[in-house]
């Protein structure tokens, strides 16, 4: 039997949220003009998956809509320390796999408490979020803490219940966070610090999406001049 046939069949049976596919290996999500290109065919559908929630996530929530055509790249090896990336200015994604991402695992991640499909799940929000805020002005070279910012709030709000109390209970901050908790220093130097410190922060607001509304239209600046 012709192996694309079957592949093809596997897709139908296994997701209404994914349109034929154009190859083998790559499919094009039914939510918007995004292609994921995989391995595991499960890992497909999750991935369009995680575009569908994600895209109604940034409606609510004061982000730009996903416009370009975003091609997502399910990849069993990265650059070291990464778990997924997005390359800015093209339009693509670069994500581990979850088995990948299993063996990379860390004890020490603001994650570590999340089952590692969940995560993945997380993983393509996060990354979403990127190619959301790329084309946003900054007034800085480089608006990194905004970024992250809106990424990991972005990430943490997609958790289900189970996976949000996981977070939360490894991350233990009890108290209020300050905007200038949130710097560049910190995201560079305590990344999984600055997730959790992000997370507080957004959920200590009246309402969280407001200020992600005011960091996309620079009303709220946490990133610093360079000296
Ligand atoms: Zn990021």
């Amino acid at each position: 039997m012709d192996i694309s046939k079957i592949i093809t069949t596997l897709i139908a049976a296994t997701s209404p949220l994914i349109l034929q596919p154009a190859a083998a290996a790559v499919i094009t999500c039914s939510a918007a003009n995004v292609t994921v290109t995989y391995q595991q065919v499960e890992n497909a559908a999750i991935a369009c998956a995680a575009l569908q929630q994600t895209m109604a996530q940034f409606e609510t929530c004061g982000l730009p809509p996903l416009i370009n055509p975003i091609s997502i790249n399910i990849v069993e090896a990265l650059q070291a320390g990464y778990v997924g990336l997005y390359h800015l200015g093209k339009d693509k994604i670069e994500v581990l796999s979850p088995s990948a991402m299993l063996e990379r695992w860390n004890a020490d991640s603001a994650f570590s408490g999340v089952d590692i499909t969940t995560f993945f799940k997380s993983a393509i929000t996060h990354e979403l979020s990127h190619a959301a805020t790329d084309d946003i002005p900054c007034p800085f070279a480089s608006c990194m803490a905004r970024d992250e910012y809106i990424a990991y709030a972005m990430q943490v709000l997609s958790l289900d219940p189970d996976a949000l109390s996981a977070f939360e209970e490894t991350s233990h901050i009890d108290r209020l966070i300050s905007t200038d908790e949130l710097s560049p220093a910190i995201m560079f130097m305590a990344p999984n610090l600055f997730a959790q410190k992000v997370w507080a922060h957004f959920q200590q607001r009246d309402d969280g999406c407001a200020f992600i509304g005011q960091l996309v239209r620079g009303e709220s600046i946490i990133d610093i001049a360079p000296f």
